[in-house]
Parts: structure tokens; sequence; C-alpha cells
């Protein structure tokens, strides 16, 4: 079986740093191993709008912003399929299908769909576009026959409800789709990175981001702003090190490198934890190697940027060559689930002449 991953980000915003680790990172690892016979990565528009139906204006200025922070992460036209998802109308026709194998208590159930409709004070009238966005999600992963989904915990439960559709679709109407597999980060920190507020995970519509384009002076007020253990006061107090962002941000970002580089006195992470759970070391001085941690790494990552930033036709180019091979994928899938389904009437011969003599006498 082909390995295909898919993949994608809705164009709510430019792409922070929960990105980078819960997903980003390893779709540019991933391709650059060379093991996979197909990328896709989606720029989620359709979905974006199910809950800003009312603000087009900022999908539409977002989809630049996304295809910016893709390629200036790593990830390579020649190699992984960027598109756009409205411009594959397939995935609207598949979802439509998908919705009569799921129930609506099914969808009540999603948990990560709840805390979203709380978090935008949709309970009293949620857009049914926004409550049925599993069912579209299902459709984008089975149209590419997505064997490998690299994404952040939250999207753990979308993942569930696309293997039950696939499964249902097969057992109704014939081995069709391809079971997707969900890959999670490996490191807890990377699957839910939560945002500098400390709070949640860090989210685009809980603005308490660290964007991958943020200057270095932005990036340092942000990490010096961030919470630590509100009981570690003088620097002779023992520090805890649950939920504590900047132990948090250390584990996802951290690599044993930057010790030599920017702190020489300490061997690894796990001495500078212990040290810090002792007692008599003071926050400053973990924000400051945080801070030299998170410039080394979205240094490059902005730079790369700029130089991206300097053609934009050109980006809207690999989008739209992009988005033409993702429908033609999209709709070879398409043709194949109308089949399963015997929606094929024109061609299917066997159905024409078995009507012919049905009414031949
Ligand atoms: P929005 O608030 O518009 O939903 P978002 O910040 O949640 O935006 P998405 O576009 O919904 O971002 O998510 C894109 C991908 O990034 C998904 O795979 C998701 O799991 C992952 N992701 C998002 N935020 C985080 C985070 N804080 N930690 C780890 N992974 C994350
Ligand atoms: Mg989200």
């Amino acid at each position: 079986m082909k390995k295909v991953m898919l993949t994608g980000d809705r164009p709510t915003g430019k792409l922070h740093v929960g990105h980078y680790v819960g997903s980003l990172r390893r779709r540019v690892e991933l391709q650059n191993t060379g093991d996979f016979d197909d990328i896709f990565i989606m720029i989620a528009d359709a979905q974006a709008l199910t809950d800003n139906a009312d603000n087009p204006e900022k999908v539409r200025q977002n989809i630049v912003e996304v295809a910016l922070d893709y390629l200036a992460c790593g990830l390579d036209p020649e190699k992984s399929t960027l598109f756009i998802q409205s411009q594959v109308p397939e995935l609207c026709e598949l979802s439509f299908y998908y919705m009569n194998l799921v129930t609506v208590s099914r969808l009540q159930r999603n948990p990560t769909v709840k805390a979203e409709i709380q978090m935008r004070n949709f309970e009293a009238s949620i857009p049914v576009g926004f409550f049925t966005y599993p069912i579209s999600q299902a459709a984008d992963i089975t149209a590419f026959k997505a064997t490998t989904v690299p994404v952040g915990e939250d999207q753990m439960p979308m993942l569930e409800q696309t293997k039950e559709i696939v499964h249902k679709f097969n057992s109704v109407y014939g081995e069709t789709l391809v079971d997707p597999k969900i890959l999670l980060p490996e490191n807890e920190a990377c699957m839910r990175l939560p945002g500098i507020d400390g709070k949640a995970k860090m989210s685009k519509s809980l603005n308490n981001c660290i964007y991958l384009s943020e200057e270095p002076e932005e990036i340092k007020k942000k990490v010096f702003s961030m919470f630590t253990d509100p009981m570690h006061i003088r620097i002779e107090d023992p520090g805890k090190l649950e939920g504590n962002t900047v132990f948090t941000y250390l584990d996802a970002f951290c690599r044993p490198e930057y010790f030599p580089e920017f702190l020489p006195e300490y061997a690894n992470l796990d001495e500078l934890k212990e040290h810090y759970k002792r007692g008599g070391l003071g926050d400053m001085k973990v924000k400051r190697f945080l801070n030299s941690v998170l410039q080394a790494e979205l240094e490059p990552i902005r730079t790369r940027r700029k130089e991206f930033q300097k053609d934009i036709p050109a980006v809207y180019e690999i989008l739209k060559k992009g988005s033409e091979k993702a429908e033609a994928v999209a709709a070879e899938t398409l043709r194949e689930v109308k089949a399963a389904m015997k929606i094929n009437y024109f061609d299917d011969m066997a159905l024409i002449k078995e009507q012919s003599e049905k009414f031949a006498e």
C-alpha cells in the first residue's frame, strides 16, 4: 500500500510554536526521509469559515501567511503538495455522503468540538457547518487515502471519527477507503503546548501565542512574561516543574547542544530541573536560557520566511499547482466512492443492460 501523509492548518492566523512542535516540525522531518509516496498539506479555509462565516477577509488574508510559514519551516513544494481546501470541491461532495454514516449524538460527544463550542460561545446557536466539521475532516483525510496524519493531541477525536466513517463506509459499500493512523508527537510537552499564559493550549483563538515569524524582541518579551511556579518567590525556594510553562517549553524545544552553547554550567535539562526543584536557581536564569533556545530555533525560520515574502505571486502559484494536483487525486477517490455507493449511473454498463432487459418485454 502507498504511504501517504495528510495534515493541515486553519488559516485563522499566522502559525505559532504550538503548531511547530505539535505537527509542523514532524511533517518536515517525515518529508525529508523520502519514505512517503505522497504528502498533502492542506490550508483548511473551508473549515476556518465554519466559525468565521462573517469574517471571510480574515481567512483570505491568512492563506498566504500560513503558506509562508510552511515554506519557512522547510515544507518543499517539490516534495509536498501544498493546497487550499476550498479549491478541491470533491471534499464537499464526500462530506455530504459521509454525513449519512454519522449520528447527531455521535458528533455531540466529540470532546474537542464540545470544548471549541464553549470557547466560541456557540452554545445557543452552533452553526451546522461547525458542528459537522469532523465529518469534513474525514473527507479531507480519506480523499487522499492518507495512511499517516501527524497532528497535535486535540485532533485525536477527529481521527477516531474518521476511522469510524472509514469502517462504516467499507462495511456498507465494500472496501474502498483507507484507514488512517494518527501520529502524535513523541514528547508529552509537544502534544498540547500551553500558551504563554500557562493556560489551555496555545491557540490562535486565545491570543496566547509565540508566532513563528515573531521578531527577536517580541519573543524575548513574551518569554520573560511567562508563567512559572507562583510559589517560587526567592531564588533559594524549591521550585515546581508541573504546570511551569518555562520548563514545558524547554521540554518541547531544548536540544542537547544548547547547553554547551548557552548554559555550559549544566550538562543537560535533567540537571537544570533537579537544581530548580532543589532551590537555588532563579526563574530569570531559566527564562534567559529559554529565550536563547527559542531565538536559535526561530531565527532560521524567520530568515527563510523573509526570502519567500519577496515573491508572493510565486507562493500563490505553488498553492494553485498544489490545488490542481490535490483535486485530481480527490476526484479519483470520489469516483471510487460513487461507484461503491452505486451512484455512478452513467459508467455502469451492467446497470444499463439490466434495465434494458427489464423493460424489453
Ligand atoms: P484555531 O484556534 O483557529 O483552531 P489552532 O491554533 O488551534 O487554531 P489549528 O489550525 O486548529 O490551530 O491546528 C493545526 C494543527 O496544529 C493541528 O494538528 C493541531 O493539533 C496542532 N496544534 C495546534 N495548537 C497546538 C498546540 N498548542 N500544541 C500542539 N499542537 C497544536
Ligand atoms: Mg484548532
